[in-house]
């Protein structure tokens, strides 16, 4: 296929400069230009937060490139201030603002280009809570630069003490960190009964309490209804429990809804989740334009059902594979899996693929299984090791990985990129139970987390041992049996458990009852484990309680209501 002569981009930053320099390096024919509306081209938004917090120092640090790099090393014409207004399909052109022009009255002076590809790359915007004073000043979002300028001037400005973030999911906890480094005092507002809310509950429970540790108010599962300005400068945050909070700046994360402005008045399809809807080619509905990025709605990978997927990563990929398309490559997008990690002061947090919560809402957890473990981050004699929590989900058919959480100090996102890459290639528990991955005691274990992870599951697969779930202990029948040592137990255990350490089991075995379900647990489902694997020969009927006491702990902690 011949090259494309006129390759206009909307959107000059992750999906939008990825996809410009892609384009030239495949078609040196090709007259490449990207439209910008923002002062910048090709920054960094996922650094945002940590420049407000003064980690980067510099604001040319965020900047990727400039138009005058695009123009020497790539010859493609970058345009700021040049906001895209509309598109005309049948001629195929599209019509631009200048708002540089000082001439125009800030409307910008309008101009027409053609396209052969048009590839729309707008992002998305952050959405602003729809209760009375949200536009009140000292209420901001952060989605640029000039953005994260504002808040810097503010704090600065009018010497904030308090903030209030809306909102506990990744922005909201980075601004928090940073905000807390500045030495605010920052309260979290979240309508959820936890922060993070794409992942599992009982995973977060230490996020919250690093949180609380650093300081940080937590109001969970309550709403924000309204913002009023007192007196003294200061914002006084209204509540829907009807509490109220007193602040002295707020910053809003409550998600990001696809920019689909341009693409809806074009008249290109929308899907139900209001993303601009595209092929595996990144094509939209009309053959000359493609999208990508956070504009876009992706296919799941893992559940195959449309999904709104607002990462950097997928936007990157799927600019370059839109670039790959227009010049003839035949190339095919594989699907989102949402990949994310995020730090929370000492913690990192890590998810690959669709959790119990949302397959639970699709009405397809009857076909997974999941497991609990709780290994240290490294070799446990080496100095350091710390604990990791980490949930894997995969199919109870074929063993197939569908997903994995992950939370501690030290190795999370390690593990959770292995994982990804092995839900990406099809792989089961089984594959993971055989990962070769490297090992020297201060970087992992010979059985790597992923290799346990694999080996629990693959045990499970294989009827090795049945598993039962933390949720599940509160009124079953089975008789619990906590095999840790009885230091362990008197420090906390199920109200109906019997205490027979794993030392003692075989000699008190006349102790179990044959016509009764055996639940064992301990800490983490390892002694637990071993226990079951003896019962069971000894014809008892046995399960053994995933993750042990310590996943029973973080649901329990995750859960309590919080002002
Ligand atoms: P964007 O990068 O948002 O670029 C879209 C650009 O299009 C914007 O600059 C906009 O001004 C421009 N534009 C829109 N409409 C027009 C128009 N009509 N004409 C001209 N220009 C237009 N993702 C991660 O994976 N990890 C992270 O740690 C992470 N941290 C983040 C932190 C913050 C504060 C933010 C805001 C985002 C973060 N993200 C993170 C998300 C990530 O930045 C986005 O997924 C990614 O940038 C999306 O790329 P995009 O090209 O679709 O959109």
């Amino acid at each position: 296929m011949k090259s494309q002569k006129n390759i206009l981009i909307v959107g000059g930053v992750a999906g939008g400069a990825s996809c410009a320099a892609r384009a030239r390096r495949l078609s040196e024919e090709a007259r490449i230009v990207l439209f910008e509306k923002g002062p910048f081209v090709s920054f960094a938004n996922c650094g945002l937060p940590y420049y407000v917090g003064d980690v980067i120092k510099k604001e040319e640090a965020l900047l990727m490139a400039t138009p005058s790099l695009f123009a020497k090393r790539f010859n493609i014409e970058v345009r700021l201030k040049s906001e895209v207004m509309s598109i005309d399909r049948e001629r195929c052109e599209i019509e631009v603002a200048d708002l540089s022009d000082p001439l125009s009255g800030g409307d910008g002076k309008r101009y027409r280009e053609k396209y052969d590809a048009l590839v729309l790359s707008p992002g998305a915007s952050p959405v602003r809570l729809r209760v009375p004073g949200a536009e009140l000043p000292g209420i901001f979002t952060v989605r640029n630069i000039p953005d994260s300028r504002q808040i810097k001037e503010w704090i600065a400005k009018s010497g904030a003490r308090k903030a209030m973030v809306v909102g506990g999911s990744f922005i909201g906890l980075e601004m928090t960190e940073n905000l807390s480094a500045l030495g605010l005092e920052v309260t979290i507002a979240e309508i959820l009964p936890q922060v993070m809310p794409l992942m599992d509950p009982e995973m977060i429970s230490p996020v919250h309490d690093e949180l609380r540790r650093r300081g940080v108010s937590l109001r969970l599962g309550d709403e924000v209804v309204g913002f009023e300005r007192l007196p003294d400068g200061s914002i006084f945050v209204l509540m829907k429990s009807g509490e109220t909070e007193k602040t002295d700046m707020v910053i809003m994360g409550i998600g990001v809804r696809p920019e689909t402005k341009l693409a809806r008045e074009a008249g290109l399809e929308i899907g139900e989740l209001g993303g601009i809807r595209v092929n595996d080619q990144m094509a939209t509905s009309d053959p000359k334009i493609w999208a990508v990025g956070d504009a876009v709605e992706v296919r799941d990978f893992v559940t195959g059902q449309w999904a709104l997927m607002p990462l950097a990563g997928p936007a990157n990929r799927q600019g370059r594979l839109a670039a790959d398309v227009i010049t003839g490559r035949d190339r095919r997008f594989r699907g989102s899996q949402g990949t994310f990690v995020c730090g929370v002061f000492d913690l990192t947090v890590a998810c690959v693929g669709p959790g119990e919560k949302l397959l639970k809402k699709l009405g397809t957890w009857d076909k997974y299984e999941k497991i609990y473990l709780h290994p240290g981050h490294h070799a446990l004699y080496f100095p350091g090791a710390k604990t990791l929590s980490l949930k894997l989900i995969f199919s109870k058919e074929d063993g197939r990985v569908a997903g994995a959480q992950a939370v501690g100090q030290q190795g999370v996102d390690k593990r959770i990129d292995v994982i990804s890459m092995a839900i990406q290639n099809n792989a089961t528990v089984f594959d993971l139970e055989e990962a070769e991955l490297c090992y020297a005691p201060q970087f992992g274990s010979a059985k790597d987390p992923v290799n346990m992870a694999g080996m629990i599951a693959s045990n499970v697969m294989r009827g090795d041992v049945d598993v039962a779930q933390w949720e599940e202990v509160e009124g079953t029948d089975a008789f619990i049996l906590d095999v840790r040592e009885p230091s362990e137990f008197a420090k906390g255990h199920f109200d109906n458990a019997v205490n027979i350490p794993l030392g003692d089991l075989r000699a008190r075995m006349s102790e179990l009852p044959k016509d009764r379900e055996i639940w064992a647990y301990c800490l983490v489902g390892q002694r637990s484990y071993y226990a079951a694997r003896t019962l069971s020969q000894h014809l008892f009927k046995t399960k053994t309680l995933s993750g042990g006491y310590r996943t029973h702990v973080g649901r329990r902690d995750s859960v309590k209501p919080e002002k």
